[in-house]
């Protein structure tokens, strides 16, 4: 199995590396990463430059552009083989209901998906990613191993990626897999209005809110009950059940 895997948090984030040190025991594995950090960048390409990829001594590609363009990249004329997989991750700090929305994690599964491979995005579900250490992200690789294991199991629609989140939890707490719809979280807590060195204001875009759809069924909810949360995500935003109304609307318009 040939495997292909990026990250937001840059080549040097350590739950890349415990990633790709967990599928080399499945396969070959190629990663391709953002050379710093790149988190909240979404499914951004760079189109306004060359993109440039270096590879480290340890065999990694650093890319100095986006999740999206590494991944984009990657199948699309730098890689001379076609991955069979695509794993985004280990991401430091979850990744739950809108976080979605803005996550480079996810990012760069739904370029793999739009590039028409199988893709899975992986997260450390804590405290705002703060003090997570390699066992960590061991632990949680572990457990992605296992979901791959058991792919050729998976009926998954075509269009499809899986979005996983894993508690960050010591392995023996952790009660298993439980698939979840993704939740909401309200209104993101205000920007800090700071004041630069030379006296001008200036705003820092604050953390993420609190959940406020944490009910049954929800990633939240898997999350804070000490499971692995796994939430298949399509990119079809269109609202179905409010199509005849706005089609009622727009004869009268
Ligand atoms: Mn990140």
């Amino acid at each position: 199995m040939r495997f292909l895997v990026s990250n937001d948090d840059g080549v040097l984030a350590p739950g890349l590396a415990a990633l790709a040190e967990a599928l080399e025991t499945l396969g070959q594995v190629t990663v391709v990463a953002p050379d710093s950090e790149r988190s909240a960048f979404s499914n951004a390409l760079t189109l306004d430059r060359p993109l440039r990829p270096v590879q480290q001594g340890n065999g990694f590609w650093a890319v100095n552009g986006t999740p999206a363009d590494c991944v984009h990249l990657a199948l699309n004329g730098l890689l001379d083989f076609e991955p069979d997989i695509v794993v985004s991750g280990i991401n430091a700090g979850a990744n739950l209901g809108d976080d979605t929305l803005y996550s480079g994690t996810v990012a760069a599964a739904l370029e793999a998906r739009f590039l028409g491979k199988t893709s899975i995005a992986v997260s450390l579900a804590g405290a705002h990613g703060r003090g997570y250490g390699i066992d960590a992200y061991r632990a949680a690789a572990v457990l992605v191993v296992r979901l791959i294991e058991n792919w050729r199991h998976l009926q998954l629609p075509n269009r499809t990626i899986l979005n996983v989140n894993v508690p960050d939890l010591p392995p023996e707490d952790i009660r298993g897999f439980r698939v979840a719809r993704l939740g909401h979280r309200g209104r993101a807590k205000d920007v800090l209005k700071l004041e630069d060195p030379r006296g001008r204001s200036a705003y820092w875009i604050g953390i993420a809110g609190e959940p406020a759809d944490a009910g049954e069924g929800t990633d939240f909810r898997a999350i804070s009950e000490g499971y692995v949360s796994v939430t298949p995500l399509q990119t079809d935003l269109t609202r179905h059940d409010a199509l005849q109304d706005v089609a009622r609307w727009l004869k009268d318009v």
